[in-house]
Formats: C-alpha cells, structure tokens, sequence
C-alpha cells in the first residue's frame, strides 16, 4: 500500500514540476468563488454561479501555469492591493484604540498620516516624510 502511495506522491510531483502552484491569489480566488456560489443561492443573484465558475478556472488555470514570471507579476499586483487594504483598515483600528490620546491628520503636502498628542493646544508639526511644517489645534 506504501508503495501506490509513494507511485501517486510521485506521479503528482512530476506533474507539478516546473509549474507555478498555488499562492495567495489563488486562496482569495477560491474563497471569493465559495462567497460567490453560497449568494448564488438567492434566485436574483443566480448569475453569480457563472462568475464564481470563472474564478475557480482562473484559480486552476494559475496553479498549473509555467509562465511563472507573469503569475509572479500577478501575485506581486494582488498583494499591493491587499496590502493597501490591510494598512487602511490598520489605520483606523489604531486610529479608535488611541482615539482618547491622539489626534490623527495628513500632511496637507505629501498626505501621509500624521499623529499628535492631543490637549497640547496649538503645535506645530513637522512631517517626517516631506519636512514641511503645518500649525494645528490638538
Ligand atoms: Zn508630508
């Protein structure tokens, strides 16, 4: 019995040899396609079954790939999205646990987010990433 095991284990990894395999993308594809199927069960939303059905294949079709390089670039573009959207909703989690302490701002030159104590009255701030100076109650 060991031995079919081991025939299938390394028939499959001859198969996957030189393809991209599975990544990020591909767990959001398919969770994004489950979300998709589980609506679908509404009658208006029926359509969605289609779109989750495109998902799954785009979810294959990247793991068998051998064009790494362009999966590669994909996982790269899905992960600066991710990214921004975890540091936004980060920012406003920290934002309401120091709600009480701190003033949150941008800086009106670059835009990054700038944090004050507060009850300080009128400061001045520099901003640590383009070094202009803003005035601002706190
Ligand atoms: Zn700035």
């Amino acid at each position: 019995m060991k031995g079919f095991f081991q025939k299938i284990g390394d028939g499959l990894r001859r198969f996957m040899q030189g393809r991209y395999g599975q990544d990020e993308l591909c767990n959001f594809l398919c969770i994004a396609a489950l979300v998709l199927v589980l609506l679908s069960w509404i009658p208006p939303l029926r359509f969605l079954y289609v779109i989750s059905l495109a998902l799954l294949v785009w979810s294959l079709f990247r793991c068998y790939s051998r064009n790494i390089s362009a999966r590669q670039a994909e996982r790269a573009g899905y992960m600066r999205l991710r990214g921004k959207c975890t540091g936004f909703f980060a920012l406003q989690k920290r934002k309401w646990t120091d709600r009480k302490e701190y003033k949150y701002f941008r800086c009106k030159k670059c835009g990054a987010v700038l944090r004050v104590p507060k009850g300080k009255g009128e400061i001045k701030v520099t901003c640590p990433k383009c070094h202009s100076e803003t005035v601002t109650k706190t």
